[in-house]
């Protein structure tokens, strides 16, 4: 027989699964003999089983009866009887908590006779009524489904009755009185008769049934679902239920209830924390109905119950060796602990507190690491409002919000045009580019914005993806925006508000961590993180650097735990940077060299007329000409990039891009040629001259010869190298010879040679051996003696079910994971992450962009077989991994395991990969991390 029903004292923390957090911690308390009201819990799997049949499990019904019963004989009462009864809490609680889902009720088991009894025993009248009332209104909504406010306003109504007969205004709920009440409760009974057609139960057992059933069914509302694909918690999980005895806080003023946490969440700064309220019951503390009280007050009011709650959190603490949270309540001086769980926190208390509990020994350098994220470090490296906007009213309030899409503070004027964004941005002016949604034709504005700010759209919109790939701050999906591009407006429109409505140049400032938006300037200041890592500790702790004690607490946790992953850590960290500005930063962030350095846009700008030239050119010499032209400016840009990681290794990928991003425009030299010689035809003088037409006509010929269907799969990479002689060479010997010139200068130059796009052995040797001849050359002459790996990029999967053949030749690999994705799913990124996205990761096809973490079962897979082959032919083969996903948490743990050397990722995020690094090497079983 399964069971379906454990009792408190039965179950334990790591049965979560099954109890759910809050069921799986109240049986903890109660193990430590903490004073837990006694109860049980009801598994999910009762859940999966009535969700899946429609009904309760027979057995769910029997098992439910024997824990009441066993329930029942242990606190001497029986459920809702006329004297002395008792009374319950049904309490939902999944495996990780959700809102969305359905609240708690308290109180069942009243009904008009075990009131009397509630009032008898506790000799209290106003009490009794008080709990009866909260009962009808709890059940009234969340199981009958009655909108909540049709009670709150009969509440308000006869808080306004009451005052008005004391010849004042409203009073607060407390100041009812008994006679109050019992008429509020016939007030309710009748709306729950008018609204379901029948009578508010009156038996307690199905008043239990009712409610258990309802938890069940709150598994399954649209807001419950929605909330899971958001947060990524799967669909078929279900919720336990609890049934708790209840303890009632709203005994008078010698009663209460309350919350607290072992450490500031916030901050993190040490010292117990938290919130009471006398006389309450339940959510009374959070809902904001009354002011609440401090600790200290509760300290002052009812030392006993004081201290016995500082004990309980210690002890708690010490047990779960993290920082706790609490839900409490006295009921007339004698404590009872109702709920705990490991508290969420801020990232930075998430860093404060690991460091501090290394500090207290109460877990190891190893166990901190896992206790915070790479997320949270990413987001105390982004620029901060300075101070809560709402207080400085006057420089800038509260406007609206939406989605926070990428982290940062950004402050500008209002474009509604990504050309506008440009031109702003070209005479030096902060913009903040506002647009119903974006598309590939924003790139260029969203590259020139400060932020980017739209009302469509969801996380995984092309604003919040591009936005997240270049690491600038973005708010998508603010649906109260209505963006007017013609006329030049935005207006907000909040409900119960008048639209306001802005133009463009008028200020904003957009929160991507928190999805706020204000009006005007907020100040925004840099993280002082950031500062650190760019800086050193000295830039932050030293004299004159003004930081308080919080933040420089802060710093130093970041600083040791980092310095603790960089010592665990098995994978190195390089970076993607191609010019030297970037490689300089990525190495004071702590990168170890440069895993892609790509050299694509050294051949932009005017540039691009020589690479016209070589790929169109019909003889040796023209292109030659070009050439060498290129030669001794690629030489230049090498040189820069290999003096700034001079002593580290800089991997060079030749050169990758599709052909036709080198070619003139087809289509406006077709129109140009097209024009002239219908000119000419008509006999009218033409525009150009003869050598100018007859040079657009050659061009246009090798344009059409040259035309691809579909250039990703076209003519790029190592193709492209084989079929314009003179190319990859020139770039090899720009190399090489940067290269020579630093060793003249006394330095330590590390080049090594990547080819990009290569399915074949064969590809790699023939280049290969071409640039073994430049290397050769350039070194011979020179009398320099240079060792210059030659590698290459796994991006297609044949060359991944190759790699045994390919590592023959080649002394390094790199998985470029973009294109891997691209080419194993059949994917065109930016056309199926505008177009498709949306929809698959509603309907469950994907729950994550491969784009973002590597689809471990598919790419994944051809990484491990890549990884685990090619190490067959070359035992020692270098293998790393270029693509974004090398700076995602998720892929940086599958590289770990899958036994890769080191990831290559963005210089922004090499700290968060450096940190990710080590938490992989500190963990065997791959953890999800705590949601
Ligand atoms: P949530 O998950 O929203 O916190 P809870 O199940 O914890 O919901 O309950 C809501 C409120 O009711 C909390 O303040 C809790 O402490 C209180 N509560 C729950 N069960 C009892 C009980 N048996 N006696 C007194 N108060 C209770
Ligand atoms: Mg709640
Ligand atoms: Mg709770």
């Amino acid at each position: 027989m399964t069971t379906y029903v454990y009792d408190f004292t039965q179950g334990d923390k790591d049965r979560a699964d099954l109890l759910g957090g809050k069921g799986a911690n109240l049986a903890e308390m109660t193990r430590l003999g903490l004073p837990v009201p006694p109860g049980f819990t009801i598994t999910t799997e009762a859940c999966r089983e009535y969700l899946a049949q429609g009904d309760e499990p027979g057995e769910l019904r029997v098992q439910v009866t024997t824990a009441l019963r066993h329930l029942e004989d242990k606190v001497g009462r029986r459920l809702g009887t006329r004297r002395d009864p008792l009374l319950v809490s049904v309490r939902s609680g999944a495996r990780f908590s959700m809102p969305g889902m359905m609240e708690t009720v308290l109180n069942v088991g009243l009904n008009d006779e075990s009131v009397q009894g509630l009032a008898e025993e506790a000799s209290d009248e106003r009490f009794a009524w008080d709990s009866y009332r909260r009962l009808i209104q709890m059940f009234g909504a969340t199981v009958l489904g009655i909108p909540a406010d049709v009670f709150s306003s009969a509440l308000d109504d006869a808080m306004t009755t009451r005052g008005r007969a004391a010849g004042d205004g409203p009073v607060a709920d407390v100041d009812l009185t008994a006679q109050d009440l019992r008429e509020l409760v016939a007030t309710y009974r009748g709306i729950v008769r008018e609204r379901t057609g029948r009578d508010f139960p009156q038996d307690p057992r199905e008043q239990l049934d009712l409610a258990i059933r309802a938890v069940f069914d709150s598994w399954n509302t649209d807001r419950a679902r929605l909330y899971r694909r958001r947060e990524r918690i799967p669909q078929d999980l279900g919720t336990a239920v609890n049934v708790v005895t209840m303890v009632f806080g709203n005994l008078g003023d010698t009663s209460g209830t309350g919350v607290a946490f072992t450490r500031d969440p916030a901050t993190g700064a040490p010292g117990a924390y938290g919130d009471y309220l006398q006389n309450a019951q339940g959510e009374d503390v959070v809902a904001g109905i009354r002011n609440t009280l401090s600790l200290d007050d509760l300290h002052r009011i009812d030392p006993l119950s004081h201290q016995q709650l500082l004990q309980a959190m210690r002890r708690l603490e010490t047990h779960y060796r993290d920082l706790c949270d609490v839900e409490f309540t006295v009921e007339r001086g004698h404590l009872w602990m109702l709920q705990t769980r490991v508290g969420k926190r801020t990232p930075a208390a998430a860093f404060r507190i690991a460091t501090a509990l290394v500090d207290e020994q109460l877990i190891t350098e190893d166990e901190a690491l896992q206790r915070v994220t790479g997320e949270q470090l990413a987001s105390l490296l982004f620029p901060q409002f300075a101070t809560e906007p709402s207080d400085d009213g006057a420089a800038s309030r509260a406007l609206t919000s939406g989605m926070a899409a990428s982290p940062g503070a950004a402050v500008g004027t209002i474009v509604l045009r990504s050309e506008d964004a440009v031109a702003a941005a070209g005479r030096g002016e902060r913009v903040i580019l506002v647009r119903r949604e974006t598309n590939p034709d924003d790139l260029g504005g969203m590259i020139a914005a400060q932020g980017i700010l739209t009302a469509r759209g969801g996380k995984t919109s092309h604003a919040a993806v591009v936005a997240r790939g270049m690491g600038r701050t973005c708010v998508v999906g603010a649906e109260e925006l209505d963006v007017d591009e013609d006329a030049g407006t935005v207006t907000v429109r909040a409900s119960g508000r008048e639209p306001t409505v802005l133009h463009a140049g008028d200020e904003i400032s957009i929160d991507g961590s928190t999805g706020e938006v204000f009006l005007g300037a907020v100040p925004v200041v840099s993280s002082p993180v950031e500062r650190y890592l760019e800086e050193g500790l000295d830039a932050v702790s030293g004299d004159g650097a003004a930081v308080d004690d919080e933040t420089l607490s802060l710093v130093r946790s970041v600083d040791r735990l980092l310095r603790h992953a960089d010592e665990r850590r098995r994978l190195r960290v390089k970076a993607n940077a191609d010019v030297p500005d970037d490689a300089a930063r990525a190495r004071r962030l702590g990168a170890q060299g440069i895993g892609l350095a790509r050299t694509e846009h050294m051949f932009l700008g005017e540039r691009r007329g020589l690479v016209e030239q070589i790929v169109l050119a019909d003889d040796v010499t023209e292109r030659d000409i070009a050439l060498d032209r290129l030669l001794p400016l690629q030489r230049d840009d090498f040189s820069g990039l290999l003096d700034a990681m001079d002593g580290l290794p800089v991997t060079i990928r030749l050169l990758d891009p599709p052909l036709h991003e080198f070619l003139p425009d087809h289509t406006e030299l077709a129109v140009r040629v097209a024009v002239e010689r219908s000119r000419r035809e008509g006999g009218g003088p033409g525009e150009l001259s003869d050598d100018e037409l007859a040079a657009d006509e050659k061009k246009l010929a090798a344009l059409e010869r040259l035309h691809e269907a579909n250039p990703m799969l076209g003519v790029r990479g190592v193709r492209l190298g084989l079929l314009v002689p003179g190319l990859f060479a020139m770039q090899v010997r720009a190399v090489v010879e940067a290269a020579v010139g630093l060793v003249r200068d006394g330095k330590d130059p590390r080049p090594e040679i990547m080819v990009p796009l290569v399915g074949s052995v064969r590809e790699l040797q023939i280049v290969r051996d071409e640039v073994e001849s430049v290397v050769r050359g350039v070194t011979e002459l020179a009398g320099v003696d240079l060792t210059i790996p030659v590698g290459t990029m796994i991006e297609l999967p044949r060359a991944a079910l190759t790699a045994h053949r390919i590592a023959t030749e080649a002394d390094f690999f790199s998985f470029g994971t973009n294109d891997l994705t691209q080419t194993t799913w059949g994917f065109s990124r930016d056309d199926v992450e505008r177009t498709l996205f949306s929809t698959y990761l509603d309907n469950g096809v994907l729950t994550i962009s491969p784009f973002e973490t590597i689809d471990a079962d598919g790419v994944g897979r051809l990484v491990r077989i890549a990884v685990e082959e090619s190490r067959t032919t070359k035992p020692g083969l270098e293998l790393g991994v270029c693509g974004e996903h090398g700076g995602d948490p998720e892929s940086i743990r599958f590289f770990h395991d899958a036994g890769l050397d080191y990831v290559s990722c963005s210089p922004f995020r090499v700290p968060v990969a450096r940190l990710e690094a080590g938490r992989a090497a500190t963990t065997d079983a791959p953890s999800s991390s705590s949601r």
